[in-house]
């Protein structure tokens, strides 16, 4: 393992991590929501590994090996502390098999722990301490390229991920989820990254929690203050003044938002990809996605960025649709149906809505509003 490969990298290119995987695979069936602990890596070790590919042919320059939530502590959520070694083994082990098969970096995952408490910072902290210890020493053992340390909403818990991973003297991507407008123990996150950067991070940023349009103002602040390159990974929601975050995100009517019932806030792929032209407009080098991105964004963004990856030879071609396409592909018939039935449908908005006037007004915008 070269544990310069991630910085050399930086220093050439713009990299692109994609995670979000307990989301992605929730989804999917794998894993539980509310304690999003990843038992898919024991269980179906293949659907962690399909993803893994998933992502690098979108582009992912990262295989992140997938022990969010695999920590001693969030494990005995789910009654599998014993297996706590066994799940963290084989992450890696996994991650690092699709990494060697398609030549990207591995990288070791710890962070947030819901174990730190300020109350009790010393015996709290040790606590966090040992449960960091015991995942890098599982994942340092089966091969890693650097430590993404991530999700952090207390300083000090950053301040201790980072602490552990210069002892185990890797590179350490270290990022804040801006939730709030500072830390839960107070630090403005311009602040908390400058700080982190001093004592030796070598990326810092922000992922999760929020959108691109509610990160973005947090991440220009970021950039400003540190010196070393920045990481911006988003959520893939529509976040926005009123709603910071994802946690914010609810249906009008609806009784649930968070976390199992945000599909129509989900962004679209170029509105992924423009955020990831904005984050490269303001400097960030290390470009992603969090919770709810999948891998069409990943590959609008890698597009975005200039960049041609395994899956680009599956990119839209809208040119080549039957309906929208070029004039050389849209069969006669194929145009003429839809003027019919675009003519019909005019048809009997159209009488419905004269009928409704005076009772709807909307009714009337419908029918002004059709070609
Ligand atoms: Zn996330």
């Amino acid at each position: 393992m070269n544990t310069n490969t991630l910085l050399e990298k930086l220093q050439d290119d713009i990299v692109i991590c994609a995670e979000g995987y307990v989301f992605e695979l929730e989804r999917r069936g794998y894993v539980k929501s509310g304690p999003y602990v990843p038992e898919v890596v024991l269980d179906y070790p293949d659907a962690v590994k399909e993803l893994h590919r998933e992502f690098v042919r979108a582009g992912s320059d990262v295989v992140l090996a997938l022990t969010y939530y695999a920590h001693r502590d969030k494990m005995k959520v789910v009654g599998r502390e014993l297996d706590a070694e066994r799940l963290n083994r084989q992450a890696v082990r996994l991650a690092g098999e699709v990494a060697r098969e398609s030549g990207k970096l591995v990288a070791a995952n710890i962070c947030n722990t819901w174990v730190y408490d300020p109350g009790n910072p010393e015996e709290t902290g040790k606590e966090v301490r040992a449960m960091y210890e015991e995942q890098l020493s599982w994942a340092v053992d089966e091969g890693v390229d650097y430590v993404v340390a991530e999700t952090f909403d207390w300083f000090a818990e950053a301040d201790i991920a980072l602490d552990v991973i210069k002892g185990f003297n890797l590179p350490a991507v270290i990022t804040f989820t801006a939730v709030t407008s500072t830390t839960a123990d107070g630090y403005a996150f311009d602040d908390a990254c400058r700080i982190l950067s001093d004592k030796g991070a070598d990326v810092v940023g922000l992922n999760c929690g929020r959108g691109p349009s509610t990160l973005l103002p947090v991440l220009a602040k970021v950039v400003e203050s540190v010196q070393c390159p920045v990481a911006a990974l988003p959520v893939a929601y529509r976040t926005d003044a009123d709603h910071l975050s994802f946690i914010d995100l609810k249906q009008e009517g609806r009784e649930a938002g968070f976390p199992a019932e945000l599909d129509p806030f989900v962004l679209t792929r170029s509105e992924m990809a423009e955020f990831a032209l904005a984050a490269r407009d303001l400097g960030v080098r290390y470009i992603g996605v969090c919770c709810g991105g999948a891998p069409h964004h990943v590959r609008a963004m890698a597009e975005a960025l200039g960049k041609e990856v395994p899956a680009s030879r599956y990119s839209p071609d809208i040119a080549k649709h039957a309906v929208l396409g070029a004039e050389d592909v849209v069969k006669d018939y194929r145009t003429r149906f839809l003027k019919e039935h675009h003519e019909t449908l005019f048809w009997i908005i159209g009488v419905r809505a004269i009928a409704l006037t005076p009772i709807i007004k909307q009714g009337t915008s419908l029918v002004r509003s059709l070609p």
